[in-house]
């Protein structure tokens, strides 16, 4: 469709990083451009519906760049997701293993009121690792997962499989 034909004309494949095997999608080109932008947080919003998540939570750190753009245009706030040691007050923590390496994320642990409705959004779901370790944590937080979304899902290293059972959404799978 539209939306999806947006996010395909603007991703560019960047071979060796960053790490030798590795073909990076790199989004920004789709970021940079305004009309683009716009056409994807606006698919996302049409997917799910306005009024049917409370907040939105962002996975560091191109998550952020589309749940501030999805929670303004949805009326609702935006929780941030981030790496480890940066969040200045206490925290939940989960650490996962990444398609290339090891990390740690966090919420703060009074992140979400009790059963709030999150929309989790992020650009790209590769291994599923992020995702899974950050559904966890909303979960933990309090908040009821409504949603995962991302731009872009690399079906064949197999996230979708890992976050079975949970509502995933990608603009363009390839
Ligand atoms: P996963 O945990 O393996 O699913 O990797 C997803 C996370 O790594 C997301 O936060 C992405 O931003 C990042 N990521 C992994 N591969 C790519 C890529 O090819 N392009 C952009 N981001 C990627």
């Amino acid at each position: 469709d539209a939306v999806a034909r947006l996010v395909a004309d603007r991703v560019l494949d960047v071979p060796d990083f960053p790490q030798a095997g590795v073909v990076f999608k790199d989004l920004s080109p789709l970021f940079a451009d305004g009309e683009s932008f716009r056409g994807v947080i606006d698919g996302i919003l049409e997917h799910y519906g306005r009024g049917s998540f409370d907040v939105v939570a962002g996975i560091e750190a191109r998550g952020f760049v589309i749940a501030a753009a999805l929670a303004y245009a949805a009326g609702v706030g935006v929780v941030p997701v981030r790496k480890a040691g940066k969040l200045p007050r206490e925290v939940l923590s989960a650490s996962y293993e990444l398609e290339y390496g090891e990390a740690v994320l966090e919420v703060h642990a009074d992140a979400f009121v009790a059963n709030q409705r999150v929309l989790v959004v992020d650009d790209v779901l590769a291994t599923g690792g992020t995702a899974e370790a950050t559904l966890g944590l909303v979960e933990r937080a309090g908040g009821t997962v409504v949603g995962f979304t991302v731009l872009l899902e690399l079906a064949f290293l197999g996230g979708r499989k890992r976050l079975a059972g949970r509502p995933v959404h990608a603009l363009l799978t390839v």
